[in-house]
């Protein structure tokens, strides 16, 4: 799974639709203080289903829409869609057959809130399934944010070993196991 496209709009500071190309497999995005580099690497934890709005530098979830500036009004939603080059063939078997996954997450000022994969509105279970075991996604390895790096090398062999066996992709297994045990 490799992304290829972020498409905000009224996500944080980036009011009106913006959408970035991930063209490169190394990309850098420059800019000054403020200007909302930290905004786009929020918007794509949390269309992956991120829940926690302290993980995204707010307070309550609605943080995430745009709060308004003294020339625009405030935005009623938040959406941002997130497509995924379908290359390892390490998603569910539903999504094999797609070679992009359209990955949409949108909150509206009054709480509702829609998760969609290629259009068709699924559950949140279904957007942290899809992602089980890619290395992708909200708890992944995938974002390594300021200070993480140090937390990983200095973290308990067993925090650590949650990493490697992500990686190894083998997560979904044991979250499968887990489930099949509850039933
Ligand atoms: P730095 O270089 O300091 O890390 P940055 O480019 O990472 O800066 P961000 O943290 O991405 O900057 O962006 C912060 C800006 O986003 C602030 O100006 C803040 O007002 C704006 N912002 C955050 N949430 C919202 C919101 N809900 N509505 C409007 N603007 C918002
Ligand atoms: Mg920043």
């Amino acid at each position: 799974m490799k992304i290829k496209k972020l498409e905000m709009i009224g996500f944080k500071s980036f009011v009106d639709r913006t959408i970035v190309n991930f063209e490169h497999d190394v990309m850098g995005i420059v800019g000054p203080n403020g200007c909302g580099k930290s905004n786009i690497v929020d918007a794509i934890r949390w269309c992956m289903g991120e829940q926690s709005a302290k993980h995204l530098r707010g307070r309550a979830m609605e943080d995430v829409i745009f709060n308004g500036s003294e020339s625009r009004a405030a935005n009623e939603f938040a959406e941002v869609t997130l497509t995924f080059e379908n290359d390892a063939g390490d998603v569910p078997l539903e999504y094999k057959d797609y070679p992009e996954i359209a990955v949409t997450r949108r909150l509206n000022r009054n709480g509702d809130s829609d998760y969609l994969i290629n259009k068709t509105q699924v559950r949140l279970k279904d957007v942290t399934d899809l992602f089980l075991g890619t290395g992708v996604g909200a708890k992944a390895y995938s974002i390594i944010e300021q200070g993480k790096v140090g937390l990983i090398v200095s973290a308990k062999p067993e925090d650590r070993r949650l990493l490697i066996e992500e990686a190894a992709g083998i997560t979904k297994y044991k979250s499968k196991k887990k489930q099949a045990e509850r039933k």
